[in-house]
């Protein structure tokens, strides 16, 4: 009798358990990371996506949610943040960002904030571990210690170390307005990182420099520069030679720009930032949506939904922003499984109400956020 009860009782529980992260979710308009379906109906099983069909039939204890005026679309990531503790974590997951990616930090702190993976309310955090700068560089006045090098010679030792700290992707800081690595340090650290099967990504200001790094196989750009415009015909040039993708951290920019006055006067303008990002998409460089939280005091949730609609100020097509929250950055960080609405993926999932395909600001209407088919508690 003892045994059966407790048979039964587990059997209760895995029912309970399932429930929560089995549901079909019917007539529901769906942006699936590549393309949008009218209507389709959604099921969900143990946290992942196994049907998506205008056929679905629901059984009398399956969970149905309807999804009329509604958009299920996948997870928001942030191509760039800077998290220090776990809320920061908390407060990405309950604006429907599910994966952030740091972009320096202790390494000895991010272990237990990577942890949280497992947690339903709490981002996905991937690490860059302590970002490669120059001693006096950016990237050193936080108040920690960071490790610095000088020269090329000193960029396997340095990789190496970051590996042993099992990071996710490598970040370089090249930043001329105080001591900075020189290209040739930055060109063997990207050469270490892709012998460790690891991305590199680089801070850069100026075209210059951008373009330098790009020349030396940097994966991507963390942020847009803020001096010049670049010569369509080298744009051309360079996005036909290598493949690298563009964090432009819009919503960072302006507000450093605004908060530097007339310092900023001899730099881009808003206009002219925006219309680097549409170069670039249109000859079809990957655009990723980052925010670069906590720098100028912006937030490692909502703040997100900014830089989707300053990406699309720019005139890049409402589709292709929400890429540039979702399946670009996935994509580009090698995450797996995740970021598309498709079967056998997990049901990292928002539920809009309206349609952030046809006006990019629904994108703050957020129903329900699904991470691997559990509710996030908003
Ligand atoms: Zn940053």
């Amino acid at each position: 009798m003892y045994r059966i009860r407790i048979a039964l009782i587990l059997f209760v529980s895995v029912l309970i358990s399932n429930a929560q992260d089995s549901f079909i979710i019917e007539n529901v308009k769906v942006f699936d990371g590549e393309k949008v379906i009218k209507s389709t109906s959604v099921k969900v099983e143990n946290g992942v996506i196994t049907e998506i069909s205008e056929s679905i039939k629901a059984s009398d204890i399956d969970i149905v949610i309807d999804g009329k005026g509604k958009t299920l679309m996948p997870a928001l990531s942030n191509a760039h943040v800077h998290a220090w503790a776990a809320p920061s974590l908390n407060e990405a997951a309950k604006a429907g960002v599910l994966n952030v990616m740091d972009m320096h930090g202790v390494e000895m702190y991010q272990t237990t904030m990577r942890q949280l993976k497992d947690s339903t309310n709490y981002a996905n955090y991937y690490v860059a571990g302590y970002a490669a700068t120059a001693p006096e560089g950016h990237g050193t006045q936080f108040g920690f210690p960071t490790p610095t090098l000088t020269k090329p010679e000193e960029a396997k030792q340095f990789i190496e170390d970051r590996v042993k700290a099992n990071v996710d992707h490598i970040k370089i800081i090249v930043e001329p307005w105080k001591a900075t690595l020189d290209s040739e340090t930055v060109a063997e650290l990207i050469k270490e990182a892709h012998k460790a099967d690891k991305i590199a990504v680089v801070h850069v200001s100026k075209l210059k420099d951008a373009v330098d790094v790009i020349s030396n196989d940097a994966d991507g750009l963390v942020h847009i520069w803020w001096d010049k415009e670049l010569e369509t015909s080298q744009l051309k040039e360079l996005s036909e030679n290598k493949t690298f993708f563009v964090i432009p951290t819009l919503l960072t920019t302006i507000k450093a720009f605004e908060s530097m006055g007339a310092g900023a006067n001899n730099l881009l303008t808003k206009m002219q930032l925006l219309s680097e990002v549409k170069k670039m998409y249109e000859v079809g460089i990957p655009i990723l949506a980052g925010t670069d939280p906590p720098n100028l005091g912006i937030n490692y949730g909502t703040d997100l939904y900014k830089e989707l609609i300053l990406l699309s100020e720019s005139g890049i097509p409402n589709i292709e922003v929400l890429k540039a929250g979702t399946i670009n950055i996935v994509t580009a960080f090698g995450l797996e499984n995740t970021g598309l609405i498709k079967v056998n993926y997990s049901a990292d999932m928002l539920l809009i109400d309206g349609d952030p395909t046809e006006d990019i600001k629904a994108i703050s209407n957020i129903n329900t956020i699904w991470k691997r088919g559990k509710k996030v508690k908003l």
